[in-house]
């Protein structure tokens, strides 16, 4: 019904954007945000293919920061695109020169790689790197190309260029974007119980509470964590392609059948946000 977490070929999604959509409505999604790695490149086509069908297209994106050194992600929902456009340009800029530098890395650990064609708007990660490890004969598989280099501290991982959880939540609220820290049991950099709070600080308004990694019992702290903090839950399945074998940790799309109720609370307040930052 909800599916507030998705990625397309604007980053490192295997779906175009009218392929996710047209595959959406086909598994009975009503509401369907895109959310790919630091780019708000697939809305336009994704809003156009959604036309024909009984499906909402919410805004978003899935903004990559550093806390801690470790990677930790940030959902944000209804940005104003003309105010992000400019700071998001950048952050794909670094995530370009990031894929350079894992390359390099590799190269020096005896593992030479071909690197995508970087011209264009999309915004390159880690996947893209897995699937040169595996066409340059390095890896047989994806999951092997993180295990062995690419995972948070694998021998070629890069962080992120430098740009705070804390720093994110505030570019994301200042362009009227309701900022939800995405997955946090993945994160390793700290636990959730004293990250939380720092990012509350900040201006956090929401958990993802429901996400496939996520355990049952972990699923409930956050449900708590959100009643005592007064936050917006959220969830979505991560969707990034139905290729398996690439993206083995992630469930189909829709599998979670979240209520579509939840999505009223993150429009009013992002209206509300729209506002105080007008
Ligand atoms: P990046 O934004 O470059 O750090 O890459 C993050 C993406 O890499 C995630 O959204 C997943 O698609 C994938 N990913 C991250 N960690 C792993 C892992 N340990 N195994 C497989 N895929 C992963
Ligand atoms: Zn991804
Ligand atoms: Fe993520
Ligand atoms: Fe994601």
């Amino acid at each position: 019904m909800l599916e507030l977490h998705s990625h397309t070929t604007c980053s490192d999604g295997s779906l175009t954007p009218t392929e996710l959509v047209n595959f959406a409505a086909e598994q009975g999604v009503k509401a369907l945000a895109i959310t790919d790695h630091d780019t708000m490149a697939g809305w336009v086509e994704a809003t156009e293919a959604a036309r024909p069908f009984d499906l909402e297209i919410v805004p978003g994106l899935e903004l990559s920061t550093v806390y801690n050194g470790r990677s930790l992600h940030i959902l944000g929902f209804y940005p104003d695109p003309d105010r992000l456009a400019a700071p998001l340009q950048e952050r794909v800029e670094g995530r370009k020169r990031r894929a350079r530098k894992m390359a390099d890395k590799l190269a020096e650990l005896g593992y030479p790689i071909e690197l995508l064609d970087m011209s264009s708007a999309m915004a390159p990660g880690r996947p893209h790197i897995a699937t040169a490890l595996r066409q340059a004969g390095h890896v047989s598989s994806h999951r092997e190309a993180f295990d062995r280099f690419l995972k948070d501290d694998g021998p070629a991982y890069v962080p992120y260029e430098k740009f705070t959880a804390q720093e994110g939540i505030e570019l994301l609220l200042s362009c009227g974007a309701v900022p939800v820290w995405a997955h946090p049991w993945i994160f390793r950099g700290g636990t959730v119980e004293t990250v939380l709070p720092e990012l509350i600080e900040a201006g956090l308004m929401g958990i993802e509470v429901y996400h496939p990694t996520h355990s049952v019992s972990q699923t409930r702290k956050l449900e708590e964590y959100c009643q005592a903090h007064n936050l917006l839950v959220t969830g979505g399945s991560d969707y990034h392609g139905p290729k398996k074998e690439k993206h083995p940790d992630f469930k189909d799309l829709n599998a979670l059948a979240l209520p579509l109720d939840l999505l009223t609370p993150i429009k009013l307040a992002a209206s509300s946000l729209k506002e105080i930052y007008a």
